[in-house]
């Protein structure tokens, strides 16, 4: 069944890494977000807090970060640096 296998390749290359750019349809993006990278900020914030005895508002900056974090959108273009999800 030589159609069947065709549809598959297709699927595959449809839900690959391949994002376009919205604004201006390049090809040319990056992930724009790192979970680890966020990892460090979050215990380099808490570990400042320990250090000056100011938890409360180190809390206040790690959930400010968070949402930050979470309303940016995960992909940028590098051609027009617009971003998008
Ligand atoms: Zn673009």
């Amino acid at each position: 069944m030589p159609d069947d296998d065709e549809d598959v390749i297709d699927a595959e290359v449809v839900d690959g890494s391949l994002k376009r750019c919205p604004e201006c349809e390049s090809y040319d993006v990056v992930r724009g977000k790192s979970a680890a990278l966020l990892l460090v900020i979050v215990l380099s914030v808490y570990g400042a807090g320990l250090a000056v005895d100011q938890l409360p508002l180190a809390f206040l900056v790690i959930v400010v970060t968070l949402v930050i974090y979470y309303v940016l959108p995960a992909f940028q273009c590098r051609d027009c640096g617009s971003r998008f999800d």
